[in-house]
C-alpha cells in the first residue's frame, strides 16, 4: 500500500479479505524528478508534497481538491490510480498528460500507458508495484482541471475534467480532456476533444460540443456510479467546461 488511505479504511469498516498490509516506503518511491521536458513522479510522492512543490505548481489545484490535509500528507500517487471512482482525480490529470506508468515484478520493469493501465489495473500481475509514473512538462496555460463536487470543500466529484487545450489565434488547435467520476476509472473524453477543436471556447461552442459528445459517450458514462445515467452527466460536463478555470478567464470577484 502507498498511504493506506483507501486501503485501511477497508478494514476499518470491516475488510476481513485484508490480512497483511505491505507499506511501500523504499526512499526512490518519494522521489520526484523534474527535467526540461519531462516530469517523474515517484509512487509514493504524496498529494501534499505536490500541492507545495514549485515545479509542479500547475497539478496543486489538482492536488489540494483530494480530501482534507489529512487525507492529502498520506495520499499517495500510486494509490490514486488504484482508487475507484467517484475517486482518482489526479489519475484524471495524469490521464490528461499521456502519463506513462512504471510498474516493476518479478518479470521486470515494465512501462505502459495510463489508459491501458486504467483498462488493465485488476489484472496488475502478483507481486507487481507501480514504481512511478512519467510524462512531458506542459505549458502551464494549456493545463486545466475542474472538479465539481456536492460537498464543499473537498467532497468526491461528481464530476472531475482535466485538459490539455492549447489554442492558436484564439481558436483551439489542440485537445486532450480527461472526465472522473463518470466510468469506472477515469476516461479520456475523445468526441469532445474533437467537437472543441477549431472553436473558440464560446458558451454555444461548449454547448454544442458537449452534445456531440453524447453519442459515442454515453454507453461508458452511462455506467458512471456517482451520476447515475449518462443522460445526467451532461450538465456536469457542460458545468465544467464552462467554469472559468477551464476557460482560463478570471474569475469574478
Ligand atoms: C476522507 C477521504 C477523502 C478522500 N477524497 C478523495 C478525493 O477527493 N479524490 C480522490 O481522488 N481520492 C480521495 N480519497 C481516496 C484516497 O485518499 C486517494 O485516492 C489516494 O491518492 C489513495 O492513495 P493511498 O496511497 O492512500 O492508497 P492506499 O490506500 O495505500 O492504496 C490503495 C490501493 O492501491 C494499491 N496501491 C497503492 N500504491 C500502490 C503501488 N505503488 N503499486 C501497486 N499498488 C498500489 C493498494 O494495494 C490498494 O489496493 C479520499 C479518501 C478519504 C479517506
Amino acid at each position: 500500500m502507498g498511504g493506506g488511505t483507501i486501503l485501511v479504511r477497508r478494514v476499518n469498516e470491516g475488510d476481513i479479505s485484508i490480512s497483511t498490509y505491505v507499506r511501500l516506503l523504499t526512499p526512490e518511491l518519494k522521489q520526484i524528478h523534474v527535467a526540461d521536458n519531462t516530469i517523474r513522479l515517484g509512487a509514493g510522492v504524496t498529494m501534499a508534497t505536490i500541492a507545495k512543490t514549485p515545479a509542479l505548481a500547475f497539478l496543486a489545484p489538482v492536488a489540494r481538491s483530494i480530501g482534507g490535509p489529512g487525507v492529502r500528507s498520506a495520499a499517495t500517487v500510486g494509490g490514486n490510480l488504484f482508487a475507484r471512482s467517484p475517486h482518482g482525480d489526479f489519475g484524471v490529470a495524469l490521464l490528461v498528460l499521456d502519463a506513462v506508468v512504471c510498474i516493476e515484478g518479478p518479470e521486470g520493469c515494465n512501462e505502459v500507458d495510463l489508459e491501458t493501465f486504467f483498462k488493465s489495473r485488476r489484472q496488475l500481475a502478483r507481486g507487481s508495484i507501480v514504481t512511478a509514473v512519467r510524462f512531458r512538462r506542459p505549458m502551464p496555460e494549456d493545463f486545466r482541471f475542474v472538479k465539481i463536487s456536492r460537498v464543499k470543500p473537498n467532497g468526491a466529484a461528481v464530476l472531475s475534467i482535466a485538459a490539455l487545450l492549447s489554442r492558436t489565434q484564439g481558436h483551439v488547435s489542440a485537445a486532450r480532456i480527461a472526465l472522473g467520476a463518470m466510468a469506472n476509472t477515469p476516461v479520456r473524453a475523445h468526441n469532445l476533444e474533437a467537437a472543441l477543436r477549431e472553436t473558440t471556447l464560446t458558451p454555444r461552442d461548449i454547448e454544442r460540443a458537449v452534445v456531440s459528445a453524447a453519442a459515442d459517450t454515453t454507453p461508458r458514462l452511462m455506467r458512471s456510479p456517482a451520476n447515475g445515467t449518462g443522460r445526467q452527466c451532461f450538465p456536469f460536463i457542460s458545468a465544467g467546461c464552462s467554469r472559468p478555470e477551464f476557460l482560463h478567464l478570471p474569475r469574478a470577484a
